[in-house]
Order: C-alpha cells, then sequence, then structure tokens
C-alpha cells in the first residue's frame, strides 16, 4: 500500500497566563475560533494543569467539537491548541492535533503547521533507530525528533536547537512542555508564527486574529528562525538560525490568512485592496459591475472598485453554513459544493457587463462554475479579474493547492483557461504588481506555486538561489 504524506496547513496557538491559578483553556478555544479559517478538519487543545496534560480533540468544527462541558475538562494555566486543514490525504483522527508523547517527567503536546520537505528521510533514519510511528502526518516526525534530543540534550531549548538543524521546508511549532510553552518558526519564516500579550496572558499563535480575539496587544512576528520560550507569562527569545533570505508564503496574502491579519508586518487586507487596484490598472475594462466572488474575492474587488470607478455591486450570494470547496474530497463532489454554497442576484446581473473577481484559479471550477452562473443569470458580458498570477506549480510548503496535473495554468496559458471557464476576458495580476502590493521584496518572499522556483532544495524542482544560501546557525 502507498503511504499517504499528510501535509499539516493549520492554524496554532499557544497561551500562558502570568497567574497560575489562571485557566487559559477558553482563551485557546477563542483563538482557535478565529483560526478556523486555517483548517476546518479537526480541532484540538491540551492543557496543562501544574501535574499533567489533558487533552480533548476531535473532527469537525471548532463550534462543533467544543461545548462548555468539553472545555471545563480543561483546566490549568498554560495551553496550545490546533486547528487542522482538510487535505485529500487521511482524514482521520489520528492525524488530528496537538500529538502527544509520554517522557519521563509526564507529556509533551504539539502542534505544527507546515510541511517539511525531508519528513520522508527523517522518518526513515529514525525508523531504523526502532522509533514506531502511529500517524502519517509530519508532526510526529517533529516529535520523535524532539523526544530523541530531549532525552540527549536534556534542555528543551538545546532540543528545539538540535532539531532545527535537521528539520527542512516550512514550520511553525509551538509545544506544551510542563508550565512553558516554545514556539519556533523556521529559518525561511514561510508559515506565520506571531506573539501578543493580554493584561494576563502571554499569546502565541499563527495570526494576529487570534490576539485580537482576546482582546491581546500584538508584540510582532516570531522572526524567521527564532524560538521563543513563554513560561509564567515571562518570554524569551533565543534566534537559533540567521538567514539572509526570508521567504514569506506568497499565498498566505493572496488566500489563506484572514485580511484582518498583520503578517510580518503587512496587513493582509491592505495588500489585498493594493492587488485589487493594480489588477485594474493592468487589466481595466469596460463595465456596469464589479462584483466579488464571496467571500474569497470581496476584498480584491473593492480594491479594483476603488481604481477603476466602476460600481461595486454584489451579484452572487454565499451560503454561510457550508464550508470552503476544498473540504469535499473529489471532483463530482466539489462541482456539488460550488453549486451548494453560491446563488446569484439576477437583477444586479441582467443585460449588466460585469467584472467578476477572485483570488485565484486553481483547478478552474469555481471560476467556470461561477462564469455560466452569471451568463444564465443574463449578464452582458463577463470579464474575471485574478488576485494571483496563474498558479504554475504544486506547494510543498503546507498549502494544499493540488498536483501539477490538477493545476489548470499548468498546462494551459491565459486564453486557454478564458476559454474553459467560458469569460470574454481573463487577467491575472502580474507578478510585479502582487509583489507591489504586498510590499516585501520578491527576494523574501516563496513564489514557488507561481513560479516553480523553490526557497528550498526539492527534487525536480528548480531552486531559487538567494534563498538556498546555506543557513547559518547562532550560538548563544
Ligand atoms: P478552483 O475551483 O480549483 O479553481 O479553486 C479556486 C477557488 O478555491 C478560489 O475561489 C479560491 O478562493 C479557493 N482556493 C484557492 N486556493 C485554495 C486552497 N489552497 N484551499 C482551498 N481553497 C482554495
Amino acid at each position: 500500500m502507498v503511504e499517504v504524506q499528510v501535509h499539516d496547513m493549520c492554524g496554532i496557538v499557544g497561551v500562558c497566563s502570568k497567574d497560575p491559578c489562571r485557566n487559559v483553556a477558553r482563551s485557546v478555544y477563542y483563538a482557535l475560533y478565529a483560526l478556523q479559517h486555517r483548517g476546518q478538519e479537526s480541532a484540538g487543545i491540551s492543557i496543562y494543569d501544574g501535574k499533567i496534560v489533558r487533552t480533548e480533540k476531535a473532527m469537525g468544527l471548532v463550534s462543533e467539537i467544543f461545548d462548555n462541558a468539553r472545555i471545563n475538562k480543561l483546566t490549568g494555566p498554560t495551553g496550545i491548541g490546533h486547528v487542522r486543514y482538510s487535505t485529500t490525504g487521511e482524514s482521520t483522527i489520528t492525524n488530528s492535533q496537538p500529538l502527544l508523547v509520554r517522557y519521563k517527567d509526564g507529556v509533551i503536546a504539539i502542534a505544527h503547521n507546515g510541511n517539511l520537505v525531508n519528513a520522508g528521510k527523517l522518518k526513515e533514519e529514525l525508523e531504523a533507530m526502532g522509533r514506531v510511528f502511529h500517524t502519517t502526518s509530519d508532526t510526529e516526525v517533529i516529535v520523535h525528533l524532539f523526544m530523541k534530543e530531549l532525552l540527549s540534550q536534556q534542555e528543551p531549548a538545546e532540543a528545539v536547537r538540535a532539531i532545527m538543524r535537521k528539520m527542512v521546508g516550512a514550520y511553525s511549532v509551538v509545544v506544551l512542555i510542563g508550565d512553558t510553552i516554545i514556539g519556533f518558526r523556521d529559518p525561511l519564516g514561510i508559515k506565520p508564527l506571531c506573539i501578543g500579550k493580554t493584561d494576563t496572558e502571554m499569546i502565541v499563535a499563527s495570526e494576529s486574529v487570534a490576539i485580537d480575539t482576546l482582546n491581546g496587544e500584538l508584540i510582532g512576528d516570531v522572526k524567521p528562525g527564532e524560538m521563543v520560550m513563554i513560561k509564567n507569562g515571562e518570554i524569551r527569545y533565543h534566534q537559533i538560525t540567521h538567514h539572509q533570505c526570508p521567504a514569506h508564503c506568497v499565498f498566505e496574502y493572496i488566500y489563506f490568512a484572514r485580511p484582518d491579519s498583520i503578517l510580518d508586518g503587512k496587513l493582509v487586507y491592505e495588500a489585498r485592496i493594493k492587488i485589487g487596484a493594480n489588477l485594474a490598472d493592468e487589466y481595466p475594462s469596460e463595465a456596469d459591475t464589479v462584483t466579488p466572488v464571496p467571500d474569497s474575492g470581496i476584498t480584491f474587488a473593492i480594491g479594483y472598485h476603488q481604481r477603476s470607478d466602476i460600481k461595486y455591486c454584489e451579484c452572487l450570494m454565499k451560503n454561510r453554513y457550508i464550508g470552503r470547496t476544498f473540504i469535499m474530497p473529489g471532483q463530482e463532489m466539489r462541482e456539488t459544493a460550488v453549486r451548494l454554497k453560491m446563488n446569484t442576484i439576477r437583477p444586479n446581473i441582467e443585460g449588466n457587463r460585469i467584472i467578476l473577481v477572485d483570488d485565484s484559479i486553481v483547478r478552474g471550477t469555481t471560476s467556470r462554475r461561477i462564469v455560466d452562473m452569471l451568463w444564465r443569470a443574463g449578464a452582458k458580458e463577463v470579464h474575471v479579474r485574478i488576485g494571483s498570477p496563474p498558479i504554475v506549480a504544486p506547494c510543498y510548503m503546507g498549502i494544499n493547492m493540488a498536483t501539477r496535473e490538477e493545476l489548470i495554468a499548468a498546462y494551459k496559458t491565459v486564453a486557454g483557461v478564458e476559454a474553459v471557464i467560458g469569460a470574454d476576458s481573463l487577467g491575472h495580476i502580474s507578478h510585479e504588481g502582487l509583489v507591489d502590493a504586498i510590499g516585501i521584496p520578491k527576494e523574501r518572499l516563496c513564489m514557488g506555486c507561481l513560479t516553480g522556483v523553490y526557497p528550498l532544495e526539492i527534487p525536480g524542482e528548480k531552486c531559487h538561489l538567494a534563498q538556498a544560501k546555506i543557513t547559518e546557525y547562532i550560538r548563544e
């Protein structure tokens, strides 16, 4: 049987109270609610009460899993949480997180967002040493590596230092070890991780919206290659690696992160508005209405409308009780999901020339279906504008993007895709327009899915030389 390697595209959070008598379970729960968009497959919370770690996790949305009774089972001043993204790989409770491991001083809980490109090799090495794996997730590789180092190094900080030398890829991780939370981010800072505080708690989370939800203040990002240790509400920073050229995931700004999050100093909303404005400059069109694909296209469409002065109008209504299209595996289910998800507002469409704006085209299913809906509702013209350049290559860094064969832009020109989706015209933001809108130099972004050039060596793929430079390991 071929083993499916599961990628962990997720949201993570750790909360540590300054007061040992406080209970952080609800804070972790609220933070996970704020991070729900980063994963809808499963969710889990682990809390340390001073003696033991209690964990509650299950398949489904945060709201489905946690009721009062379940949250009340969790008490203690330190905890972590995780929401896991749906993938086409194994969708089972065994892969849900936090992952737990027993060691001499108790139980350690680990939650991870990202994808290790050398997970297979590391796993083989660990298996050769007699380690037994229970899941197919990269996170278990991190767990075993960490335990191995912890047993020989003793100090958790030294263990993290040692495993960061071995792990290659995208990883933002939170570890709950006794009354301490450790957060660390890969040397290229591919996946986001930030730190914040309230009057009573320190927080480390995938996105700043989790901190906002707890009425906290954003302190800043965990830097690429940095580890933070939080204990008794106090935080210590350790720069473990230094790399001249980080590679923040461009797709976080395009699609994955919430628009109200600040990632690496940039408000995602502002980047998306500017992408929309740049799109209007690059691909203007005579039209009566600019309309978004809800919700993913909204901010881009507002930017396009503001720059073009073409009326902004809702033409599509989303059923908000349906999860993201990709949750449903298999092409047939995905197409049904698009119809379940969206309906038209006919009077806003009939007889009008429409500019339809979305964030991205992956397989082409969504755009094709929605353009078809607009035609059926009587549109006179349909011009599609997309807030990302064509996605031409797979993601190896933790976004569930589809295989190269499934990516429509990997084998069709823009004109070819335009014909498939049935639009009068199709325009994608240029690479320059995108980079300008995000406001981070292109050398400091991972644009692998848009260029086929990656920040790390991946067999059979091209590598961005500036980013591939050897990481420097810093001794404190
Ligand atoms: P497709 O229908 O395959 O072309 O997918 C494009 C739609 O899926 C767009 O409306 C995006 O908002 C959304 N999308 C893009 N990337 C992802 C992803 N990695 N996971 C889930 N949905 C996505």
